[in-house]
């Protein structure tokens, strides 16, 4: 693989002193891969705030560069830039800028602030100081008016002062490249680094794909369940298939892959020895 492909590698802020430990690991282990950049997420409406900091912190503390999600929830202006002040004395210097969604049962409680307006606020209080990533749909977002206007909104993220786009994960690599194709086409120049999700379990990725929007080819949904519970299976189909989808990403021009890797090393460490990334 490219030396210059950006790797970045997501993880979800654990609740127990025990997962804080594993992820440690997983850090350790995943940073010899020489990732740009670990994201830790922001569970929805803020609801993950202290475990996030807490994690986003002692990271870049250590000298991992790790990146927060954030996004406004249900937050004041002033406690969200409080917040924000806090990662910067701690020498965070990357966002992954989000509107997020409202935690179930509070959905209309709160006016969502999209994405595009957190982006400008952190230019306004923050100025240049932060490399801000967003949210990109190639299967587009489910709440879109169409596809046309989630592009078109991607396009204001990034023109309110975003670096780059990360997208959510697909299995389908025509619907990255053709959403690429069309995002230039709407005047975007930013790089948009596809988002990969390693298979290690139907039951949960097609529960989860079907709430986000992206979609399970139908011989993909039928090779899996004809695994049943054999996980063995299961996990070196969804690594044969994932190498497959990163080489074709990364021979066509993707600049980079984003890890959704589960707090877990693996498969995403095989993945990428697949890909000829070694540790070093
Ligand atoms: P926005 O870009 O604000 O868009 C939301 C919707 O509104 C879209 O349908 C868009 O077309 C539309 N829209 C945007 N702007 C406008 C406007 N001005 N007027 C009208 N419509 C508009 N969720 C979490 O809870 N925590 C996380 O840590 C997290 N991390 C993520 C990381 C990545 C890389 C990705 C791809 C998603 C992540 N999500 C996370 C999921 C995300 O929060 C949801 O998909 C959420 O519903 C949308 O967030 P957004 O930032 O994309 O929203």
């Amino acid at each position: 693989m490219d030396k210059n492909l950006r790797l970045s590698f997501e993880f979800f802020p654990p609740k127990s002193d025990n997962g804080r430990e594993k992820l440690i690991e997983v850090r350790n282990q995943l940073s010899l891969y020489k990732p740009e950049f670990f994201s830790v997420t922001y569970g929805a409406g803020g609801s993950t705030r202290d475990n996030t900091k807490g994690i986003v912190k002692e990271f870049n503390e250590s000298g991992f560069s790790t990146a927060p999600h954030l996004s406004f929830g249900g937050d004041t202006e002033e406690d969200v830039a409080a917040l924000i002040e806090e990662y910067k004395n701690a020498g965070v210097n990357r966002i992954v800028a989000l509107r997020g969604d409202m935690p179930s049962g509070m959905g209309g409680a709160h006016q969502m602030v999209y994405a595009n307006e957190l982006v400008a606020f952190i230019r306004e209080r923050f100025g240049d100081h932060f490399q801000l990533e967003v949210a990109a749909y190639p299967e587009v977002h489910p709440e879109a008016e169409s596809y046309d206007a989630d592009i078109k909104y991607l396009k204001q993220k990034l023109d309110a002062g975003a670096n780059s786009a990360i997208t959510q994960y697909f299995f389908n690599p025509d619907a990255y490249f053709y959403f690429v194709d069309q995002c230039q086409a709407a005047g975007i120049t930013q790089p948009i680094y596809p988002g990969i999700m390693p298979v290690t379990n139907y039951t949960k990725l097609a529960r989860f794909s079907d709430s986000c929007g992206a979609e399970i080819p139908r011989w993909i949904r039928k090779k899996l369940q004809s695994y049943g519970d054999d996980v063995f299976s299961i996990k070196s189909f969804g690594i044969d298939l994932i190498t497959d989808l990163c080489e074709m990403l990364i021979d066509n021009g993707a600049p980079g892959l984003h890890f959704y890797t589960m707090n877990q090393i693996e498969p995403t460490a095989t993945i990428l020895s697949n890909l000829g990334v070694k540790p070093e």
